[in-house]
């Protein structure tokens, strides 16, 4: 039994965007009645209509209004080393003359070039608190997860989410960067589209009426995934945001550099390449996608992939090629045949460790799976499945 709130509100009638190669089986994106997607909408305002001169100002007076000369850190970034938050981090002290305080939630297991890209980031001249969440713990989540959601990584989401905010109300730091809006840059919620930084009262209500940890617990407990002895409230308390009133009380903002500077991941990329010594796949592309320099830092990350595109025929080619035809770094043909060549590819290489991970087996695995493609997405051929509508072969 599923307890994801997302998949149920997908449209049967599938379309793709005429702009980029994203389709209408992304959870909150919407298309005008040109067949245009609201993410693709709102790549052209940040080429056309948005005033960033104006936020630049807005970002300085930010920075002004926050710098400490007190020896004390007055910005946090979460950042596992990956190439948005090092250039976020890099930009906050080298340019914007901050004091900030680099935080990361453990990926579940590092890669060798997620952990080195970490080493180099912190020798590039950065304080970095490393939350590893306990393992015994955490594995029992994901694998909860993984049958509750049919997404393993959600509790790494949690941790990311709330740790920075606890250590900013431990620390009393008062602003809490991170990249990109992800509603605006990839789903297009034109409600969030305007906003700076996530209002708290939104965070709060959004995490609370979407799966919880406590959900997440609950579940684990009922399926026998474990036991109410393997919890502890502290080790459970980096999983959801700290008090939310107190987070207002002390005036701790959470805060989108996407607002303030055009979000570009490839010229990101390159910065962080050159500043903090961040290097791309060593294997010259990750699974499921072309792309070399995204998301490099957990083995078991491409199985959250996998899974999207199974729930919603979108992996991680599509995104990506999405993303860059928005940039104006590729042509919508490219995109099609990027998405055709590696969308959906299986991450073969990390499979065993995937399935170690969680103490499943590759039965197991697959009957999860199978239980989330649905029938208007899938068609089963002799026992293999197909996508019944792809952007390439759609013709739109
Ligand atoms: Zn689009």
């Amino acid at each position: 039994m599923s307890i994801n709130k997302q998949i149920s509100s997908s449209v049967n009638d599938i379309r793709f965007c005429k702009k980029c190669v994203i389709s209408n089986q992304r959870p909150r994106i919407v298309f005008d009645e040109e067949g245009v997607c609201s993410a693709c909408r709102y790549a052209d305002e940040k080429k056309t209509s948005i005033k960033w001169a104006e936020r630049e100002i807005k970002l300085q007076e930010l920075c002004d209004k926050n710098r400490r000369n007190d020896g004390r850190f007055d910005v946090i970034v979460p950042c596992s080393g990956g190439k948005d938050a090092s250039y976020v981090a890099h930009i906050l002290k080298h340019k914007y003359g901050m004091n900030p305080l680099t935080v990361t939630w453990s990926p579940f297991e590092y890669t060798d070039i997620g952990r080195k890209n970490l080493d180099s980031f912190t020798a590039s001249g950065f304080t970095n608190l490393l939350c590893t969440p306990n393992k015994i713990l955490h594995r029992r989540l994901a694998k909860a997860a993984f049958f509750a959601v049919g997404d393993a990584f959600q509790p790494f989401v949690y941790g990311q989410m709330s740790y920075a905010f606890h250590i900013a109300l431990g620390l009393d730091i008062k602003l809490v960067f991170y990249g990109e809006n992800g509603e605006a840059e990839y789903s297009g919620d034109l409600t969030t589209k305007e906003w700076p930084g996530m209002p708290l009262d939104v965070w709060s209500e959004k995490y609370f009426k979407g799966v919880t940890v406590n959900d997440m617990v609950k579940y684990g407990i009922e399926k026998n995934i474990f036991s109410e002895t393997d919890l502890t409230q502290s080790d459970l308390l980096f999983y959801a945001p700290p008090s939310i009133d107190e987070l207002k009380r002390k005036n701790i903002e959470f805060q989108w550099m996407g607002y303030y500077r055009k979000w570009f991941p490839q010229e990101n990329y390159y910065y962080a390449h050159e500043n903090t010594g961040f290097e791309a796949n060593p294997s010259g592309r990750s699974e499921g996608t072309y792309s070399k320099y995204a998301s490099l830092d957990d083995k078991l990350d491409g199985f959250h992939y996998y899974l999207g595109f199974i729930k919603f025929g979108i992996g991680r080619a599509t995104s990506d090629a999405a993303h860059e035809i928005r940039d104006g770094h590729i042509t919508r043909e490219e995109g099609e045949s990027l998405v055709r060549k590696f969308d959906g590819e299986f991450p073969e290489t990390h499979f065993n460790e995937f399935l170690e991970y969680l103490s499943i087996s590759e039965g197991e695995f697959w009957s999860v799976v199978d239980s989330y493609r649905k029938e208007h997405i899938w068609q089963n051929n002799n026992g293999s499945w197909k996508l019944r509508h792809a952007v390439w072969h759609e013709g739109s």
